[in-house]
Order: structure tokens, then C-alpha cells, then sequence
């Protein structure tokens, strides 16, 4: 940790500090709460550290996907409240992220005071790390700490941008994700095995390829799974795939190829016409999917081959649920994977939102497991050896 500016090289006494954080948790529509707040827990040392040394705490995240628009349903007051009930500290929530308001609201702040603002990604201008909007939130603060290693991998004015403007520092958790990764990054106990799944295939798929050299086995599953059996010339019916990434994946599996890695895609599938919580399943070879069936788990054969895999393994990365886990029908693939995981002797690493979720939602603990980070994509570019902007702003000059 040498090499990044931390907490222990700042005085925050009275300073006004802008902390990112990644509460960007799973909220239940219909109860209208928080239903897992390891992200809001991960960062609740930080806070404390703040208030423990009486800085002034203005906390900014992201939540979901509002695309530079005001989402009702995505404010960040379900958010603050679990936040404050978590940590017992009085927690103020603001409407806006910058303005006038916000203004006069800081200034009113007294030392070991906590304000949320509201969600970073109501303004396109976040994603675009707009100068202009960079320099106004930055005027909010006196100096910058990131805890969000969840976005450390985007290049947005809230978890980059700012550092241009701020004095800026790692937070307790993000120091914490760092020295718990790299070690991996330099010298993993092999065979390697680098398990994928999910749904956010654009930002996965790039990532397998600096994998390549570390890696011995991959075992694909989930959305991603669908997208490379695609370009294998596989018929993935009505499957969630992104065939835009047709030659990518096609590169990827060449690639694997040419340097004799084991890249393992579902041999089988568990498939379904209908995405509900009693929709009929069909557990099908890959060559049989056609129609409209949709590819949501991975098949029992796939399970078994994996299992095997994950047995022989001394160090397993896992990024990615192996279908759509929501739903029971759909889950078992995802849940043996978690099991099997759990209890493999290997160095284990997992992360991801969808991910740690899943671990929870399964009744396993996380001191099952070697190091759970809060990060999914964000995890595998740091351990595939990335420059990280998040990361990179707060390197000491
Ligand atoms: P993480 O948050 O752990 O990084 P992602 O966000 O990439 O994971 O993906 C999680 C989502 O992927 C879950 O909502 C899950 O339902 C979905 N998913 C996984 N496999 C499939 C599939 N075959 N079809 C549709 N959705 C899937
Ligand atoms: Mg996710």
C-alpha cells in the first residue's frame, strides 16, 4: 500500500470530505426495502473512521441504472435509512447532488456530521466526467476518499474525475479490497481456476483475455455462457446473448486454444419457454437448444464437470451467478457452485453485487471463503492486472 494515498496521510479534522461509497444495494419494490446491505456494511469503517475524527462526511453513490435521469424508485432514502440504522449515526438525505441547496446545507454542517447526496447517476454528466459537473462536485469538498472499489474500474466524475480537483485518498475498505487481491495478482497457487457468469457480459468478456496467462481453467456460465456458445455456432434460441460480442468471444476461444487452456462452456442447460417462479424446466444438450427456449441455468452434467474442475483447483476467482438464481428453477447450478466453492481448500476469491447475494441467499457464510470482495467487475480487471482510473487517481506522485 505504498504506492496509493490513505487515510493515515491525511488530517480530515474538519475538513469537509466527499466519500464515495458504493451503496448500490438490491432493493425490494414491493417492501420498499434494502434487502442486502453488505455493500452499506463494507464501507460503515470508513464512516466511522470520518466521524471518529471529526471530518465532515458528505457521502455520494450510484443505485441502478437511472441513465442521467431523476428515477424515483432509485432515490437514495431507502438507501440513507438503512444506512443510518446500520451505523446508528443521524443521517441527513439531500434531494440534489450539486446545486445552491447542497451549498448551504454543507456549510451548515458541523464536524462529525453525515449528509447523503442524492444518486450520482441522475446527471449524464457523472458517466461522461464533464469537466464542468466534475468541478461543481468537487466544490462541495476539501478533500476526496474513495471506498467505492464496486466503480473503481469506471471512469466517472465521481469516482475519478474529482481526484483532478481534490486532494484524494483510498477509504478503509478500499485499501482493505487492494491488500486482500494483490497477492493473487502476484503469484496465485495453481491450477487457476477463473469462474464467469452473469449478465453484464460487455464489461466480462474483455477481461477474460488478460486472464489468459494466469489462468488454467475457465469455467463459463450464466449469461456469458450464452453469448460464447453463440459464437461457437451453437443455436442459443431466445437466450439472453449479446451477439454484438460474436467476434470477441470467437477470439477469446482461440485464443485459449493456442495457448492450451481449458475454456469450458456448458455441455448442457437448463431451459425454459418462461421466466417465472414455477416455470417448467428441460435439462438439454447444448445442440438441442432451438425455438424459443431460453438458456437459463447450466445442466447437470455442466454441474459435474465443474464440480470436478473446482475440486482440483488451489486457486478459485468467482465473478457471476450461473443462470438467473432469482428464481428457483433456475438456481441449482448457481447454488452448487456456491457450495462447492465454500467448501474447496483452495484460495478462493468471489465478488460481484448479484454474486455475494447469492452466497447470502444460499446460507453460506462469507468466512467460507478466502477474500469476498464487494467488486464484480470491477474484481476481475484489478485481478487481471488493469490500470483501474479509481485507482490510479490516488497513486502518490
Ligand atoms: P455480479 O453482480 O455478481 O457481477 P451480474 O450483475 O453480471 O453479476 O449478473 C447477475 C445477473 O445475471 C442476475 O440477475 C442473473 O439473474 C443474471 N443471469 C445469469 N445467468 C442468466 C441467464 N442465463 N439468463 C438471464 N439472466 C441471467
Ligand atoms: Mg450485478
Amino acid at each position: 500500500m505504498d504506492s496509493i494515498k490513505t487515510l493515515k496521510d491525511v488530517n480530515v479534522k474538519g475538513k469537509r470530505v466527499l466519500l464515495r461509497v458504493d451503496f448500490n444495494v438490491p432493493i425490494c419494490e414491493r417492501r420498499g426495502v434494502v434487502t442486502d446491505n453488505t455493500r452499506i456494511q463494507a464501507s460503515l469503517p470508513t464512516v466511522k473512521y470520518l466521524v471518529d475524527h471529526f471530518a465532515k462526511v458528505i457521502v455520494m453513490s450510484h443505485l441502478g441504472r437511472p441513465e442521467g435521469k431523476v428515477k424515483e424508485n432509485l432515490r437514495l432514502c431507502k438507501v440513507a435509512k438503512e444506512f443510518s440504522k446500520l451505523s446508528g449515526y443521524k443521517v441527513k438525505k439531500l434531494n440534489y447532488l450539486i446545486g445552491r441547496d447542497v451549498k448551504d446545507e454543507i456549510s451548515k454542517m458541523k464536524n462529525g456530521d453525515i449528509l447523503v447526496l442524492e444518486n450520482t447517476r441522475f446527471y449524464k454528466e457523472e458517466e461522461l466526467n464533464d469537466p464542468k459537473f466534475v468541478k461543481k462536485l468537487a466544490s462541495l469538498g476539501d478533500i476526496f476518499v474513495s471506498d467505492a472499489f464496486g466503480v473503481v474500474h469506471r471512469k466517472h466524475a465521481s469516482t475519478a474525475g474529482i481526484a483532478d480537483y481534490l486532494p484524494s485518498y483510498a477509504g478503509l475498505l478500499l485499501e482493505k479490497e487492494i491488500r486482500s487481491l494483490n497477492p493473487l495478482l502476484r503469484d496465485p497457487k495453481r491450477p487457476l481456476t477463473l469462474i464467469v457468469g452473469g449478465s453484464k457480459i460487455a464489461t466480462k468478456i474483455g477481461v477474460l483475455q488478460n486472464f489468459m496467462d494466469k489462468t488454467d481453467y475457465f469455467l463459463i456460465g450464466g449469461g456469458l455462457a450464452n453469448t460464447f456458445l453463440y459464437a461457437a455456432g451453437y443455436n442459443v434460441g431466445r437466450s439472453l446473448c449479446e451477439i454484438d460480442k460474436k467476434e470477441v468471444a470467437q477470439e477469446i476461444m482461440l485464443e485459449a486454444e493456442k495457448k492450451k487452456k481449458h475454456f469450458i462452456l456448458p455441455n448442457d442447460v437448463i431451459v425454459s419457454s418462461e421466466i417465472s417462479d414455477n416455470a417448467e424446466t428441460l435439462c438439454v444438450p447444448v445442440q438441442s437448444v432451438e425455438g424459443d427456449m431460453k438458456i437459463l441455468d447450466i445442466g447437470l452434467m455442466t454441474i459435474t464437470r465443474f464440480l470436478d474442475i473446482i475440486k482440483k483447483s488451489k486457486t478459485i476467482v468467482w465473478n457471476g451467478p450461473m443462470g438467473l438464481c432469482e428464481l428457483k428453477p433456475f438456481s441449482n447450478g448457481t447454488k452448487q457452485i456456491a457450495k462447492a466453492v465454500a467448501e474447496s481448500d483452495a484460495t478462493t476469491i468471489l465478488g460481484g453485487g448479484d454474486t455475494l447475494e447469492v452466497i447470502r441467499k444460499f446460507g453460506l457464510s462469507f468466512d467460507n471463503f478466502t477474500h469476498v470482495s464487494t467488486g464484480g467487475g470491477a474484481m476481475l480487471e484489478f485481478l487481471a492486472g488493469e490500470k483501474l482510473p479509481g485507482i490510479e487517481v490516488l497513486k502518490k506522485k
